[in-house]
């Protein structure tokens, strides 16, 4: 675990927690599985299968980011990571293996403390675990996930289109998200209106 990165990722993030860890360190063993480092443009690619924590730690690690084009969000709830290299041809796919990391005594303060139940011992007790297991998970090695290189067809680079201007609200929008409605160019959001 490289101590340097995971400050990194904290300060991004903004604060320490497990699913952060996970993240991260999904993200430094599907990379050391590629043989490659952070990209500074579009030579990684990074796909989410989650929009919690852990994806912070995957932008900072990567250099794939949402403004870059080239991190890409699928909705389906799982702490799944795939990692691709378009020089290597070849991406990465990483999960947690199931339980892997559960500990029945830290959900069990976890609840305690949110109810706001715990006594003071239990509070620090609760603080003492939740520091041990996340040094646990930046720590773990390939034996807690399933990791393994997939086949994936490589999403395009991102191009740059033109802006034209919605002629209801004046406001400029990429050309593809506009639509001609009775003549009139319109903005998603406008378009929407007009429809109903
Ligand atoms: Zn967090
Ligand atoms: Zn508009």
């Amino acid at each position: 675990m490289d101590s340097k990165n995971w400050q990194k990722a904290v300060e991004f993030h903004g604060h320490v927690c497990p699913g952060l860890a996970v993240g991260f360190r999904s993200a430094e063993l599907a990379m050391a599985k590629l043989e490659v480092s952070r990209s500074a443009d579009e030579e990684l690619v990074a796909i989410v299968e989650n929009d919690a924590c852990g994806t912070d730690a995957l932008q900072v690690l990567t250099g794939c980011t949402f403004g870059k084009g080239n991190f890409f969000f699928l909705d389906h709830g799982k702490q799944v990571y795939t990692i691709a290299s378009r020089a290597k041809q070849r991406a990465v796919r990483i999960t947690v293996k199931h339980m892997a990391f559960h500990n029945p005594e830290l959900s069990r303060l976890r609840g305690a403390v949110s109810s706001g139940n715990a006594s003071e011992t239990e509070k620090s007790e609760y603080e003492a675990l939740q520091k041990r297991h996340i040094q646990n998970i930046l720590e773990s090695g390939e034996d807690c996930f399933n990791l393994a290189f997939v086949d994936m067809e490589l999403p395009d680079r991102a191009v740059i289109r033109r802006s034209v201007t919605c002629d209801k609200c004046g406001e400029p929008a990429m050309e593809t998200r506009t639509v001609k409605l009775a003549g009139k160019t319109l903005c998603l959001p406008c378009s929407k209106k007009e429809i109903g």
